[in-house]
């Protein structure tokens, strides 16, 4: 089966250019042409990649990727204009996999491109999913193994799922019914305060016992766990 990439760049000739070359080498294309018909096309889904471009009309290439990997992990190249050094920096923070130079020869993107595609096929072949991390905490999915400064921590499995929630949504508030959602995974009718109880295990089992501040209060709304 093809492969299907999205190409969202404004630059038509280029954005044209590009797509002949990928067809050629036998993959399907689809085509956005400002940020904010980038991210739709993106979030449907159905894509194994994603070239974007940085400078985009409507939207920044960089609020693209930002707001894409709050719901997906799908591959991103971002196409990067010469020698802007703190796009490479602040895309590959963001969450990019990889970066090319415009202006690029095309074979060093179809290169970029396999190898990005091989990586994501490896990763879904085994079923890895990556660690999720916070400061000092890594928590793998995989094992159901969570390590502060490198200390193991025990977690029950009400914990441990609580904890991969919010480590899914990093730096975002969430509201106690989604994580009844979630974690607890029915409609929870009445008191919330399961919540609360299980938060405050977490809290004495990694933010008490290692000092430090990582699961915060957010109140009357619900809970965010970064950096603190
Ligand atoms: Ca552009």
């Amino acid at each position: 089966m093809a492969e299907h990439i999205l190409l969202v760049e404004d630059e038509e000739k280029l954005a044209r250019m590009v797509e002949l070359e990928l067809q050629y080498e036998g993959y399907q294309v689809d085509k956005a042409f400002d940020g904010p018909s980038g991210l739709e096309k993106a979030l449907s889904g159905g894509f194994q990649l994603i070239l974007l471009d940085v400078m985009l009309p409507g939207m920044s290439g960089m609020e693209v990727l930002r707001r894409l990997r709050r719901e997906s992990q799908v591959p991103v190249i971002m196409l990067t204009a010469r020698d802007a050094v703190m796009d490479k920096v602040s895309g590959l923070d963001s969450g990019a996999n990889d970066y090319i130079t415009k202006p690029f020869v095309i074979e060093e993107l179809l290169a970029r491109i396999r190898a990005a595609l091989r990586v994501s096929g490896k990763a879904a072949e085994n079923g890895e999913q990556e660690a999720l991390t916070v400061g000092t905490l890594t928590l793998e999915p995989e094992s159901r193994q969570v390590t502060v400064k490198g200390e193991r921590v025990e977690l029950t499995r009400k914990e441990f799922d609580l904890l991969e929630y919010l480590l899914r949504n990093k730096g975002k508030v969430v509201t106690r019914d989604a994580l009844l959602d979630h974690v607890w995974g029915f409609d929870f009718v009445g008191e919330t305060n399961a919540v609360d109880v299980y938060i405050r295990f977490l809290r004495s089992k990694i933010d008490e016992r290692f000092d430090l501040k990582l699961i915060r209060t957010v109140r009357g709304v619900g809970y965010v766990i970064e950096e603190g």
